[in-house]
């Protein structure tokens, strides 16, 4: 296969066929390289050298009253994930000062565990903790905060919400092998809300639960229909107590960057980010990933799941010769 030509017609036709990014994702091992050089001029073509980090918190965690099969705050497994309820807004506040002048991040997301926002109280508290880090931080603004309507979207949009993060998670045709307690439609009405409302939409998925190779590119084709700016691939980090982590299989550091040079293919515009199981699932390979065509990181803390030092992060970035994009 002619990875360099097939990157340049992604470029000029905004993506390529579903039956040439099987053939990708399916690349052999030997080949691998050969794919991420082409993803590579992708991501230059479209991001230039600039990498964008994000950084969240978890703001609330734990109790959740769904099932997700990899999810260690789901109320549903036995996990030792520690439980707390929705934190004040002035400690969400402090957390993205430290992320924008400790760690260079430049999108903050409040994370909150549950299906969606409990009460009045709650989403007044996170549109205070918006409406201080919009006046005390340069941050773009971001939730994850399950299910929403449009109504409680525009509500938090007057504090500063700019960006709505909400993971299809896995393909369609997989969704009732990873969740019973709702429905992929309900997630795609949260995303249809936001952008109704005017808000930029950040969706993506978890992946090595048991889904097929056509599975990843049946939802790398879903999140191209909905057009999000940015899209999360996590990589599953099997926690002991979850369902995801009796039927672990490991996945190979190649694999993931195979699926990250897919998704730069199919879709060459957008930002893509390897986030969640990026040290465990690559390992020492973690600076190919914008090699693969990745130009978005998290730094700091995962949800559950300590990260590796921010200084590490940007130093591999320096040594890659990229640079931390100032403006997100
Ligand atoms: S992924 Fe979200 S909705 Fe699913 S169990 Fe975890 S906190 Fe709940």
């Amino acid at each position: 296969m002619n990875y360099l030509q097939l990157s340049q017609e992604s470029i000029k036709n905004n993506g390529i066929s579903q039956a040439i990014a099987l053939k990708l994702i399916q690349t052999s091992d030997k080949n691998t390289f050969e794919l991420l050089a082409a993803a590579n001029k992708i991501r230059q073509h479209f991001k230039g050298n600039k990498i964008n980090l994000c950084a969240i918190v978890n703001a609330k965690s734990g109790k959740c009253s769904e099932n997700c099969s990899f999810c260690a705050q789901s109320a549903h497994h036995k996990t030792d994930v520690e439980s707390y309820p929705l934190m004040e807004p002035q400690k969400i506040i402090k957390r993205a000062q430290t992320a924008e002048e400790k760690m260079g991040a430049t999108c903050f997301s409040i994370v909150t565990s549950g299906k969606t926002v409990k009460t009045k109280e709650e989403t007044q508290r996170i549109g205070e903790a918006l409406n201080g880090i919009t006046n005390e931080t340069n941050m773009n603004r971001c939730v994850s905060t399950g299910t929403l309507n449009k109504e409680t979207i525009l509500e938090l949009k007057k504090k500063g919400l700019k960006r709505l993060h909400h993971n299809l998670e896995t393909a369609e045709s997989y969704f009732a092998n990873v969740c019973t307690t709702h429905t992929y439609q309900e997630r795609i009405e949260t995303l249809k809300a936001a952008k109704e409302a005017g808000i930029e939409i950040c969706s993506g998925g978890i992946f090595n639960l048991g889904e097929s190779l056509e599975q990843r590119v049946e939802l790398a084709y879903a999140l191209k229909e909905l057009d999000p700016v940015s899209i999360p691939i996590n990589i599953l980090n099997p926690i002991e107590g979850t369902p995801a982590h009796i039927n672990y299989k490991p996945i190979s550091p190649l694999a993931v960057l195979r699926l990250i040079a897919t998704y730069r293919f199919i879709l060459p515009d957008k930002d893509i980010g390897l986030f969640g199981g990026r040290e465990f699932a690559l390992r020492e390979l973690q600076p190919l990933m914008f090699i693969a065509g990745a130009n978005v990181t998290l730094v700091g803390d995962y949800l559950t799941v300590k990260g590796q030092e921010a200084s590490k992060d940007l130093q591999m970035i320096k040594d890659l010769g990229l640079e931390i994009n100032a403006i997100h």
